[in-house]
């Protein structure tokens, strides 16, 4: 166990309650599917499933990697649900989505890490919803040759993998990955199809100077990176790594001045910034400007 810093005043959410709240869950039971939002205690679930904004998790909620930060769990995950991407697809239309979260555990397991599932799902997704936008939040495909060409062959709207931390913290934070990789994915991904957008994020809290935050900045737009998310780490329980401290409000928004001067088209950085949060709004924004 390690200690545990008192929650400051702006990380406090209020408990989910309304209707939009109960029918997102609702459409999520009845079509069988995950959600980050579930698995991973997202604070922001009252506010974006009361808005029916919900991240999809496909092939399942056993992941082959046990990154120190995440609630999900660490093991051999069952067969691939050849059907799901239907099922994403019948929920997205059901929502009335326009914009929507995919996003994956990792399955090192699978030849392919799951490129074809994610493209059967985009592709499930537009036949029934041609209007909804689509992010993907991929995996690293480390050692999966190919796979991330089948996934940008499906054409989605953004294409988002997270670097998580600064590099000087993966072994402790993201033992299974490697910092240049899933930056060189990034890159790959703008230069298989440049009018995709490209997005990533980093959590701060976990012991980063600042000085290594601006570097990542610098690497991500090197790469070609167009949005970037920055939030908060929470530790999910007290098995995972301990938050090393809370981020005040004011420095996510020099970090998002200094992120918007390095070039980002979109930033995101906030205490509760997550991934895919307002990622619809921020999109359309982009979008009609
Ligand atoms: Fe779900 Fe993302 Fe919203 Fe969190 S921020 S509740 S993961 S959609
Ligand atoms: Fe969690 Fe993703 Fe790491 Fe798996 S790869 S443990 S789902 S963050």
């Amino acid at each position: 166990d390690t200690p545990q810093l008192p929650k400051p005043p702006w990380l406090r959410v209020r408990a989910p309650s309304s209707p939009g709240f109960a029918q997102t869950r609702k459409i999520m039971r009845e079509n069988g599917l995950n959600t980050v939002c579930e698995e991973a205690a997202c604070p922001n679930i009252g506010e974006c499933w009361q808005k029916r904004h919900a991240t999809m998790m496909i092939m399942g909620d056993v992941c082959t990697r046990a990154c120190a930060f995440c609630n999900v769990a660490t093991g051999r995950p069952g067969h691939l649900d050849s059907d799901e991407p239907r099922r994403v697809g019948d929920a997205v239309a059901c929502l009335g989505l326009e914009h929507v979260v995919v996003t994956s555990v990792d399955r090192d397991d699978l030849a392919d890490g799951g490129a074809h599932h994610f493209a059967e799902t985009i592709q499930a997704i537009r036949s029934l919803s041609p209007q909804t936008t689509i992010e993907v939040l991929t995996p690293d495909f480390l050692r999966k040759d190919g796979a991330l060409d089948i996934v940008i062959a499906a054409r989605p709207d953004v294409f988002n993998h997270n670097l998580e931390t600064v590099p000087g913290l993966y072994p402790k934070i993201r033992p299974g990955a490697r910092y240049f990789h899933s930056l060189r994915l990034l890159q790959r991904a703008k230069e298989i199809d440049a009018r995709m957008f490209t997005k990533s994020g980093i959590m701060v809290g976990l012991g980063e100077t600042r000085e290594a935050v601006l570097q990542v900045m610098d690497d991500l737009r090197s790469a070609d990176v167009d949005f970037l998310t920055i939030g908060q780490y929470m530790q999910p329980t007290r098995k995972h790594a301990a938050v090393d401290r809370y981020v005040p409000p004011d420095e996510f928004e020099s970090l998002a001045r200094s992120a918007y001067a390095k070039g980002f088209l979109q930033v995101s950085a906030s205490p509760l910034t997550r991934s895919s949060y307002h990622a619809g709004d921020d999109f359309r924004r982009l979008r009609a400007a």
